[in-house]
Formats: C-alpha cells, structure tokens, sequence
C-alpha cells in the first residue's frame, strides 16, 4: 500500500465536516527537564490539554465531528453518559451549551468520590447540565451494554416531552447511539496529520507515541493515522480501565470502522494495536500514590499539571517503561497530554495525603 501524504489524508477527512469549537493546531512541547531527570530518550508532549474548550483535552477534538453530526440530524438534546467526574460529559456538555442545546449527562458511581460539585461536576452543574447520578460497579468504564436501558429510557422520556435527542456514545468512539460513523477516532486520525507535519516541520523524529486509553477512539485514530501516512511511529496506549485482551478487540474494532468509513484501503492488524495494561492497578479513576507522586514530578520538572485517572496514569507507565529500559537513548518520544486537570480537584484529600507522607 502506498502511504497516504498529510495533504491527501485531511481531503479524506474533510467528508466529514467540523465545527470549529476548539484551537489548532495545539502546541508541541519539548520537555528537556524531564528527559534529564529521567536520563532515558528525549519527550516531547503534545498539548492536547490546551485545546482550549471548557479546560481543554481529547474529547474537544472528537466533539467538533459529533457536534457537527449533531446539527446535521437537527437534534435539540444531546444525551451521553459515563463517570461521575467525566471529562467527557463536561466537554459535551460545554459543547452542545456552544450550539444552544442541553446537555443530559447519565454519570455513574463508578469510584468512591463524593456528589459534590467539585471538579468536572462543578463545571456540569454550571452549564445546568441535565444530570442523572446512577450507582454503578466500581473499577470500569461503562460500556453500552451495560447502559443501553437506561438511555433507552431517558431518550424515550425526552421524546415524549417533544425533544428530539442525539445519543453520543461514551467517550464518542465506539460508533452507536445517533454517531454510526467512528467521529472520535477519525477527529484522532486528524491529529495524526496534524502531529506529523508539526513535528517534521520542526525536524523532529517520533518513534513512539504514548497516551492514556480508555474508550479507544484516541488510541484507533492515532494507529489508523499514522499508518494511513506510512510512518514508522508505534502508538502504545496505556489502559486506564480494561485488560488488553478484550480491550485491544474493541480498539481493532474503532480502528477498521475508521479505516471503512474514510476509504483508506489499508488493513489495520492485531499487532498494530498495543494496549499496555500493567499500570490500572487499583482500577478506574482510583488513584494511588504512584499517580500522585508522578503528577508532583511533572508539576515540578516542567510546571505542567497532568490529570489523576488518565494522563497521571500514563505518566506513571512512560517512567516505568524508560526505567525498565524499553526505549533507547536515542529514541523520541510523544506523549500526548489529553487533558483531565478538573479531575485533580475532587481528588483533592487522596493527593494531599499520598503527598505528605
Ligand atoms: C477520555 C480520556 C482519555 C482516553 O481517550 P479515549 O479516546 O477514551 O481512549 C485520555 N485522557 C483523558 C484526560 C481523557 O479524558
């Protein structure tokens, strides 16, 4: 297969057209401080967290295609769900708020944080989202299995009130719901054009791409982009909820809708999909002291502030994996900040305690 050009590769986006929610491209920063202090390859991160919509991150970046799909099916309400303090759920929230249509949020229990309004929850409650707290198992991401009832039931108590709701599927990556196109992962294959002209426009190489996974899209969109361009970039995801056998299928699976529905004729393999699981410990949006000691490292290296359940996570695996020796000297890294920082708030007391001791 010939690869695809930067050029070529955003044509085939573009048949699925954006609003211009969030600001690009987002800067690319070299992080020579903590490259020393971790003597292994040289970082640079990728400041996905400063895509400026309601405090920034990766869902801003699928939201401008869902919210674009979102006008296109005239829909008034936008119906989604996930955890209590969802990034996600905030970002659509802001989002459909933007376009003047009411965000319903169904956020589930699925940590032992208190209902205050603190954090993402905070920021919900002043959009005056529509918010729905449910109990739920503690420890995972929900998927749509797990949820399809009570969606069901939500969108048929709108549509009798009239409304006309557009369901986005958790984390707007597995396609479902109103989305039958894999919006998220392909506004991901758009960051992988954008992440290749950037860094070669500066005469940088990347032989790695690391970043937190959770529901996917990013992770889908980022292997099919970077292979659609024919470069030699290893997208490793680090699991932030599920095990990488089933996790992994789930992936493969947004990867090939994305391929499908842009027309890439390229096959998208199991091996293309490296899914590290080794760093969920405690399980979803648990954080330990590992996270917080790493979130302190960065603040204190680079003066960046990372999340608690994603990007902390992540950052925990990178410094593990370099300490372990997987990556060369000489080899370049990207890790990509998807955002998150609200999140450090209601986090507040395990943070503190974890670093005080
Ligand atoms: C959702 C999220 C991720 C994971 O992205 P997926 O596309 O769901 O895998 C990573 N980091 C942050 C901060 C997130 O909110």
């Amino acid at each position: 297969m010939n690869a695809f050009s930067v050029d070529t590769l955003k044509e085939r986006i573009k048949k699925y057209p954006k609003k211009n929610l969030i600001h690009l491209p987002t800067p690319l920063q070299r992080l020579d401080h903590l490259s020393e202090a971790l003597g292994g390859p040289e970082i640079f991160m990728k400041r996905d967290d400063l895509t400026g919509l309601a405090f920034g991150g990766n869902k801003s970046r699928k939201l401008e295609f869902i919210i674009q799909d979102v006008l296109k099916k005239n829909a008034d309400v936008i119906v989604t769900w996930a955890s209590l303090q969802s990034n996600w759920c905030l970002q659509t929230a802001a989002a459909a708020r933007e376009i003047g249509i009411t965000p319903v949020l169904v956020l589930f229990k699925t940590y032992d944080l208190p209902e205050e309004y603190d954090g993402n929850l905070l920021l919900d409650f002043i959009l005056r989202a529509d918010i729905r707290i449910m109990d739920a198992e503690k420890g995972k991401i929900m998927k749509q299995e797990d949820v399809a009832d009570i969606i069901d039931k939500i969108v048929l108590e709108l549509k009798e009130k009239g409304h006309s709701p557009y369901v986005a599927p958790i984390g707007g990556s597995m396609v479902g719901g109103s989305m039958d196109k894999p919006l998220g992962a392909i506004a991901y294959v758009n960051a992988a054009a954008e992440i290749v002209e950037q860094v070669e426009n500066e005469g940088i190489r990347v032989d790695h791409i690391i970043h937190a996974s959770g529901s996917g899209g990013t992770q889908a969109g980022l292997v099919v982009g970077t292979k659609a361009l024919g470069r030699d970039i290893k997208v490793s995801g680090i699991s932030v909820s599920d095990e990488k056998e089933a996790y992994s299928k789930e992936i493969l699976t947004i990867a090939r809708d994305t391929v499908e529905a842009l027309h890439l004729e390229l096959i998208v393999e199991d091996e293309d999909i490296i899914v590290i699981d080794e760093y969920i410990k405690e399980g979803y949006g648990v954080i330990n002291r590992e996270v917080s000691e790493a979130i302190r490292f960065m603040a204190l290296k680079e003066g960046i502030f990372l999340d608690p359940v994603y990007t902390g996570k992540a950052m925990v695996a990178l410094i593990d994996l370099i300490k372990k020796g997987c990556f060369t000297k000489d080899e370049q890294i990207l890790f990509i900040h998807t955002g998150g920082t609200p999140a450090l708030f209601p986090n507040k007391y395990k943070i503190t305690e974890f670093l005080s001791q």
